[in-house]
């Protein structure tokens, strides 16, 4: 079997390694079997390690979906009914959440700030101070759409000094930016397979503290399907996902994370950053400029200003004939394209790449 490389420079799903592919063809079994049941359990302390949670501390609950799926749960299970979320939002992720607050009527603050920038902290605090009823803070780590990295460990220690829990949608760090969720102040964060470690579209994970889904049991049920305490206590239980788990998804998942483990975090990260270099010299010798300085830049995603007359469906077609594919950028305020360094993929992609963009802006 030979699989055609693509060089993926969206943000997710990412370009994977054949053994991942590979990794989904098993034979058919009810995902109801005890042995399926056990691949998922150890999946979900497998997804504990990369972020250096505790055990005895910390759980995963796994979902059927794209990341949203994530966000739908934390937004909707983790707030009492006299509580109120805080939504520190500085991008098109964040927003989302907010969205999320307004169709299942959450209590919250939809705390705005420019999408080109880093979250006033001062803000922060003094909302912090002036509502306390606030019960849980909320922010994107990577604002996949500008690349921009928010100060995630600064935020999560406002929230704890005002007894509120730390939700951050870590969708596109989690396993390519090493972190640990202690030194982070985060109680609650969340993946999806296709993003950081590698793996196949339609599995997604929120990693939580168990305390905070103990008290969770209390909370407004406002959604059936996506309840983070529902589908945590259904496995617990059953030892299987609630509804019918992406089983092919997450044989890939168990692949990537082995593959994620041989590789290291430090040695994947590294990857990822000459990966970001390479498109950060590329970029440069065609005078294209980044719409981010790099100072706030996550190192995983540069959004690229058009350059005059850029049009982006042809330059795109143009790529994609040739095995790359390039994204729309997701800042309203200025026309941008993506360029993002997940993936199984290292700096020669990228200069093949280079040479592929090169071609396809000078045949206008
Ligand atoms: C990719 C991503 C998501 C989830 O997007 P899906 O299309 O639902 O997988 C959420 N938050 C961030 C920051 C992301 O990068």
């Amino acid at each position: 079997m030979d699989i055609k490389r693509n060089i993926l420079l969206n943000p997710g799903p990412a370009t994977t390694t054949d053994t991942v592919k590979r990794a989904q063809l098993v034979p058919d079994i009810c995902p109801r079997e005890r042995e399926f049941g056990a691949l998922m359990r150890e999946l979900g302390t497998d997804l504990l390690k990369v972020v250096h949670a505790n055990e005895a501390e910390w759980t995963t609950v796994l979902f059927c979906g794209s990341g949203t799926i994530c966000m739908d749960a934390c937004v909707s299970s983790l707030i009492p009914a006299d509580g109120k979320l805080l939504i520190v939002n500085n991008g098109a992720y964040s927003a989302r959440a907010a969205e999320m607050a307004r169709a299942y009527s959450v209590p919250h603050i939809d705390l705005s700030f420019p999408v080109d920038g880093l979250p006033d902290l001062a803000v922060v605090e003094r909302v912090l101070d002036e509502t306390p009823d606030i019960s849980a803070v909320y922010t994107t780590h990577q604002e996949t759409g500008t690349g921009i990295l928010n100060p995630v460990r600064e935020i999560g220690a406002l929230a704890h000094a005002h007894g509120a829990v730390m939700i951050a949608d870590t969708i596109s760090t989690y396993a390519m930016l090493p972190f640990s969720v202690d030194e982070m102040n985060i109680d609650v964060c969340m993946s999806s397979a296709q993003k950081g470690i590698q793996g196949m579209t339609g599995l997604s994970f929120v990693l939580a503290k168990k305390a905070v889904l103990a008290a969770a049991k209390a909370y407004p049920v406002r959604s059936y399907y996506t309840n983070l305490v529902m589908q945590h206590t259904g496995f617990e239980q059953t030892g299987e996902m609630r509804f019918t788990p992406p089983v092919q998804t997450v044989y890939a998942a168990k692949r990537a994370l082995a593959e994620y483990f041989a590789e290291g975090a430090a040695k994947k990260w590294a990857r990822h950053t000459r990966t970001i270099d390479a498109i950060h010299a590329g970029l440069a010798k065609l005078g294209l400029k980044e719409a981010i300085p790099r100072a706030i830049q996550s190192g995983l995603v540069v959004a690229v200003e058009y350059p005059q007359d850029f049009d982006f469906t042809r330059v795109h077609d143009y790529c994609y004939e040739r095995g790359y594919t390039i994204y729309p950028g997701k800042m309203q305020s200025a026309a941008t394209f993506r360029l993002c360094a997940l993936g199984a993929i290292d700096a020669p992609d990228i200069a093949g790449f280079f040479r592929v963009l090169e071609e396809a802006l000078n045949a206008s």
